[in-house]
């Protein structure tokens, strides 16, 4: 994160932060109220119902925006009002008089005032810490360009190394080759790029390497990059000691190019140049629902924050989360009973749904698990605990779904995935006039490769031009494993000349890869045919038309790329 990037997230957090005081002084305030009510034994049942209700939201979000001490005794009141909360609730007879309190109670709530006027006599310094300082993040999700992988090869002398590179280019990455004797060079890039970057090096320098990023780039980016050994070791002893060192991967000699590809292309994934996950929080505290949404994106997950429950189904089919934060008391509506209704849906049986509440009562806890949530989070959470937290549990809702939607040799959207994927996105067009284009890919002679070099060197094959897709394209576009060596891409706000070109340059990359078996080399190529979207009223006759500019690029001579022309259109493509 850039120094004016931190900056900028600091001051929105002070002004949340003024926004909970602000509150916090009128809540406390309405509290008052309530105190010398029940010192007069005249708190009403509705008034001991919206008292609870405002300790228990205080309890929940004071210590989040700092406020520690507050937070911890208004817990305390909540607590020793539940009791008398839930009896009242069982005793409908009782609805009318008054409800008897200790002025105990009383006294613990005049106290909060001391407590807020505390609190933000402590928040008030321009200090960092009047927030619990949050990470940086390791790498802040940089918008919708896609995945950039930067590959950066450090070395005494470049002679071996620049072939490599060259060939990395092929598959996609940005690539670099820098002297080691030239570092401040090297610190210089960095300090420019974004996205997940990978050293690479070999086994010779390996020590030095490592001793560069601990010196050098740790400290001044704050993030670890993976380093990936190249060399001729293969002893038991000898990889002992590569690993003994600190490389993350290590590839020996003669270089499986396709499978140093995808490693740096996984390790890069691991990093999170993705976004690292989509959030729905479900709280009706504003201020405290707006600083989650703050926290988790600084660290690169993406959110959405509704705070009128009866919005929630909509937000959930428009933003379609890994997880969902759900606050278990909002105002009118229970957590427990949303996350029921969510379940309703049967797209949604497999979501998973993250209670974060300030129920520390295990009781309830797990009376709610077992109405439908799969976990709790206690509030207050702090920021750190909040992203390990979220980020894990996006991570292995992304592996399960991964796992059921995608095609186990190129890790791409099964077939009706990437069908349903061209149908939202027809969807999407005609929403926002935007224009966009399926496009069919398919390798030529492709039986040819799997006869002369066996099936297993035609799946490495298929698995590189999934990888060069997945590189070249941006975020927002859907790639999908159409069949067995034919691939289908939606290309989002993108029009035909624009894909003609972009994938007309993934084809020349292509053709120029290559394969190695044994002593023996080959290249392979493919095809590929385009139609806009935008021109067809179903998903399922754009697909038919970039197949039909397919077949007539593969009849016109293979290795290019077709645009689907409309039969009243008479033009060449
Ligand atoms: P064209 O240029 O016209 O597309 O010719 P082609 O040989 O590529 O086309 P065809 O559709 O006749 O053959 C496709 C071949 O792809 C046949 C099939 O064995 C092979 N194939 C399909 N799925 C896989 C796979 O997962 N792995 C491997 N290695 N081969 C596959
Ligand atoms: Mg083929
Ligand atoms: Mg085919």
């Amino acid at each position: 994160m850039t120094a004016a990037a931190h900056d900028q997230l600091q001051k929105r957090l002070k002004l949340l932060q003024d926004r909970f005081i602000e509150r916090a002084q009128s809540d406390v305030e309405t509290l008052g109220h309530f105190a010398r009510q029940i010192e007069q034994q005249q708190l009403s049942r509705q008034d001991l119902v919206e008292c609870y209700q405002l300790l228990h939201r205080m309890a929940g979000s004071a210590g989040t925006f700092g406020l520690p001490e507050l937070g911890a005794a208004a817990r305390s009141i909540e607590n020793q009002l539940r009791t008398v909360v839930e009896a009242k609730a069982r005793h409908a007879e009782w609805q009318d008089a008054p409800v008897a309190l200790p002025a105990d109670i009383a006294m613990q709530i005049h106290e909060l005032t001391a407590l807020v006027q505390k609190g933000t006599d402590e928040t008030k310094p321009e200090s960092t810490h009047a927030h619990p300082r949050l990470h940086q993040a390791e790498n802040a999700y940089e918008g919708s360009h896609g995945m950039k992988v930067q590959v950066m090869a450090l070395a005494h002398n470049t002679g071996y190394l620049s072939n490599l590179m060259a060939d990395l280019q092929g598959y996609g990455f940005a690539c670099e080759l820098i002297l080691l004797q030239e570092s401040e060079a090297a610190i210089k890039s960095l300090n420019k790029r974004s996205g997940a970057t990978i050293l690479l090096c070999q086994d010779s320098d390996l020590a030095d390497v490592l001793g560069f990023r601990s010196d050098h780039i740790e400290k001044n980016e704050h993030r670890r990059f993976p380093v990936v050994g190249i060399g001729r070791q293969n002893t038991f002893e000898s990889l002992y000691h590569v690993a003994e060192q600190g490389a993350t991967a290590y590839f020996s000699e003669p270089l499986d190019m396709p499978a140093l590809a995808e490693r740096i292309e996984s390790l890069a994934l691991e990093r999170g140049s993705r976004p690292q996950g989509r959030v729905l929080i479900v709280d009706d505290d504003k201020e405290l629902g707006e600083r989650y949404c703050l926290v988790l994106n600084n660290a690169g997950m993406k959110t959405k924050l509704v705070s009128d429950p009866t919005k929630m189904m909509s937000a959930l089919s428009a933003f379609e989360p890994d997880i969902v934060l759900m606050d278990v008391q909002l105002r009118a509506h229970s957590g427990v009973t949303l996350a029921r209704m969510i379940r309703y849906e049967p797209r949604w049986l497999g979501l998973p749904i993250v209670y974060l509440s300030s129920e520390d009562n295990p009781e309830t806890q797990l009376d709610a698990l077992a109405k439908g949530a799969d976990e709790f989070l206690v509030k207050p959470v702090t920021d750190e605990y909040l992203i390990r937290s979220v980020r894990i549990r996006c991570y292995r809702a992304r592996q399960l779904s991964d796992l059921m939607n995608r095609d186990s040799l190129t890790g791409l959207l099964k077939h009706s995935l990437i069908k349903q994927e061209v149908e939202r996105e027809l969807a999407r067009c005609r929403r926002s006039g935007h224009l966009s284009c399926v496009v069919m890919l398919d390798l030529d002679h492709f039986k040819k490769v799997n006869d002369t070099w066996g099936h297993g060197q035609g799946d490495i094959v298929i698995r590189t031009l999934a990888h060069l897709l997945r590189n070249r394209l941006r975020e927002s576009d859907t790639i999908g494993r159409y069949g067995g060596e034919e691939f289908l891409v939606v290309l989002s706000d993108c029009p035909t000349e624009q894909a003609k070109e972009l994938i007309d340059d993934i084809r020349a990359r292509f053709s120029e890869l290559v394969f190695t078996s044994g002593d023996d080399s080959f290249q392979v190529t493919m095809s590929a045919g385009i139609a806009a979207i935008n021109d067809f009223p179903l998903a399922s006759e754009a697909i038919e038309a970039a197949d039909q500019a397919l077949y007539e690029r593969k009849q016109a001579g293979r290795n290019g790329v077709s645009v689907y022309q409309r039969q009243d259109e008479n033009q060449d493509d």
